[in-house]
């Protein structure tokens, strides 16, 4: 099926990637229409049409699906169950949003496609979380199963006594139990993938955290992650096919003196993709868009030798007047109103030659 520009791409989420996505359709001729619950989103000041309601409303997405030729998600943490009326205009499906959105079924997924994880177990009571201590070995994170992302919902056990603190502060949660990694570098594989199996890789970039929370992505990636980027295309390939994605879909990896491990997926555009923006020839928005209209693939090369993208986050976005004059920085603000600490207000990425 192919959406020719012209027609609506319904949104759901209204955040930044909503907003990225929405500048990318209206560059191919698209109008997009967000749905989000809350009162003025990020992503409605640069689409046609919004619609204000919860992602619970049956009847408000039937609407929308009504109104729209086609529809996708920038946000996981979505009920499934109501987006199934969505039916087959839902793109990526129903299904990599479930895999995706729950970590204990994420991770078993992605050991069935064969893909490398931490070791792991289900914990949900103390006396788990401690035999979970006992079996995996410390130190350990402990994960709620849902609504986790940016580090929240996240606890580190580093010794025993530490198990019921960490429990509380998952304010005991379903959760998953795992390994830390002993990491030399996190990298990540974003690709976008056609209904018909054809797919496309970007260069995979260096990525640093802190706090949980993305700071800066690096292209080209350290030669230490470079050697391990092919195993996990493979794996992330796998994952890709075996949910019948229809998208772009990046699976984020720590580069580990034992291979590629797998931390987790996002069936969406991705932080660690806003790079692509001006370091590729086609960016991962106007790639997904592509995807799901049904269009053919936009090359994945690099525009230059080099690039970086830096997050701004909370009141660094109040740096804004010295980016705006650096030469050569392309500064990205999301118009999202109050700089609250650990909120992604925006981002800069600079693109050497
Ligand atoms: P997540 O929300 O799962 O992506 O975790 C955010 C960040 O916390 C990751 O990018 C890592 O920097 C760190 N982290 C998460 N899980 C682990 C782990 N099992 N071992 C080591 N570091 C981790």
């Amino acid at each position: 099926m192919i959406v020719p520009p012209g027609s609506t791409i319904g949104i759901i989420g209204g955040g930044q990637l909503g907003r990225m996505l929405s500048v990318a359709a209206a560059q191919l001729g698209y109008k997009c229409h967000i749905f989000d619950p809350h009162e003025r989103p990020c992503a409605a000041d640069a689409a046609a049409q919004f619609t204000h309601a919860s992602f619970e409303d049956a009847e408000a997405l039937e609407r929308f699906g009504m109104a729209v030729d086609v529809a996708t998600y920038e946000f996981e943490n979505l009920p499934v169950g109501p987006l199934r009326i969505l039916g087959e205009k839902l793109r990526p499906g129903a299904r990599s949003l479930a895999v995706a959105q729950d970590r204990a079924v994420e991770k078993q997924f992605i050991q069935d496609c064969g893909g490398r994880v931490a070791s792991w177990r289900q914990v949900s009571s103390l006396e788990e979380v401690r035999s979970a201590v006992e079996q995996v070995g410390l130190p350990i994170v402990l994960k709620t199963r849902r609504y986790g992302y940016d580090g929240k919902g996240q606890a580190w056990i580093r010794s025993e006594g530490e198990a019921e603190s960490a429990w509380d502060a998952i304010a005991h949660e379903p959760a998953v139990a795992e390994s830390g990694v002993d990491f030399r570098a996190e990298f990540s594989v974003i690709v976008a993938r056609w209904s018909d199996g054809r797919h496309a890789f970007w260069q995979s970039p260096d990525n640093v955290h802190r706090e949980g929370i993305l700071r800066v992505s690096t292209i080209p990636c350290s030669d230490f992650a470079a050697l391990q980027v092919a195993e996990a295309r493979e794996a992330a390939l796998r994952i890709a096919e075996a949910l019948n994605h229809v998208g772009v879909l990046t699976v984020e990896f720590f580069a580990s003196e034992s291979g590629p491990v797998v931390n987790e997926i996002a069936p969406r555009v991705h932080n660690s993709g806003h790079w692509t923006i001006e370091g590729a020839v086609t960016s991962q928005f106007e790639q997904h868009i592509r995807a799901i209209c049904g269009l053919p693939p936009g090359s994945t090369e690099l525009a230059g030798a080099r690039a970086t993208m830096e997050n701004l986050i909370g009141d660094e976005v109040n740096r804004w007047p010295q980016l705006i004059g650096e030469q050569g920085a392309h500064v990205h603000i999301y118009g999202k109103g109050e700089a609250r600490p650990g909120r992604k207000m925006g981002h800069v990425t600079r693109v050497s030659r």
